[in-house]
């Protein structure tokens, strides 16, 4: 637990981190994560077959809510997902309602999957951040979004793992996990921190040096990186094929965390807490939460 600690102590200070693939395979293994299912984790991706918007992706989500009044975690039912422009988010399907494909058994009842939402919510939870707008931040419950995307490059069709440019994902906390890649090369989808001063939608090559905050690039399984998504805004290079006569893939997982909304917000209506009666998950979350709470 300690390791999981000191993860939360660079987050405060920093307000990012970066946590290399080894040192989160060993995280997890304690929060409850099986050999076996790190093996089937890789694998997930292969199940992705389309995405609403995006002609390059692959993708899946789904809801998870983390109760820290019940020390539970559990999906959620099924809603639309929107991001808006007022969030931060610039992109031709800005307030644009998009239903994904839904995340399915293998990968939400995967431990390793469930331990990193467990090991987020110990970084993140009572962690003090730059409030959004219509956020309510005196709700316990946390509202995680949970991605599991697949981006390609063919010939003539370059895959973007952020096509918005400089941006934000509308959130408290996000959390990117690396799972694999295939034929990507070593300086593709590298991402960019970049102070909020920095001018929303320009490409990652185009923005001020001045306000770069910082830089990762995942290369390696579990490879993560977790930001205070109202303090940095981010963008993230393509995916570059290595052999440009074959597909590029990259597959991740993205955790988007955030406070229930307020009415006005503009995922008000589509922030149900009701469970998932068609695929229901629940895990529990450590005991020890009053003291994260006052850790802070
Ligand atoms: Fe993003």
């Amino acid at each position: 637990m300690s390791d999981v600690m000191d993860v939360r102590s660079e987050y405060i200070r920093a307000r990012w981190a970066f946590i290399d693939g080894p040192r989160m395979v060993s995280l997890l293994r304690y929060l409850g994560a099986t050999d076996e299912d790190f093996e089937q984790l890789k694998l997930v991706s292969e199940q992705l077959e389309s995405d609403p918007t995006l002609p390059f992706r692959k993708s899946r989500n789904g809801r998870i809510c983390l109760d820290p009044q019940t020390r539970r975690g559990y999906r959620l039912e099924a809603q639309p997902f929107v991001l808006s422009r007022e969030e931060d988010f610039v992109r031709h399907d800005s307030e644009t309602l998009r239903t994904f494909d839904e995340v399915q058994d293998d990968l939400q009842l995967n431990t390793a999957l469930q331990a990193m939402l467990v090991f987020k919510f110990l970084v993140v939870h009572g962690v003090d951040v730059a409030h959004r707008p219509r956020l309510d931040y005196d709700r316990a419950e946390w509202i995680c979004t949970l991605f599991n995307l697949r981006t390609v490059t063919t010939t003539g069709l370059l895959g973007e793992p952020a096509l918005e440019g400089v941006h934000s994902d509308g959130v408290d906390h996000t959390m990117t996990t690396f799972l694999s890649a295939r034929n990507m090369t070593a300086d593709s989808a590298e991402t960019f921190l970049h102070d909020m001063r920095e001018v929303n939608g320009r490409r990652w090559h185009e923005t001020d040096p001045t306000l770069l905050k910082g830089r990762a690039r995942h290369g390696d399984f579990l490879d993560t990186l977790m930001v205070v998504d109202h303090e940095y805004k981010h963008s993230v290079s393509p995916v570059y094929p290595i052999d440009d006569t074959e597909p590029a893939i990259r597959d991740m997982l993205i955790f988007f965390t955030r406070k229930p909304t307020e009415k006005g917000h503009v995922s008000f209506r589509y922030d149900s807490v009701a469970p998932h009666r068609a695929l229901p998950m629940s895990f529990g979350l450590p005991a020890d939460l009053p003291a994260l709470a006052t850790a802070n």
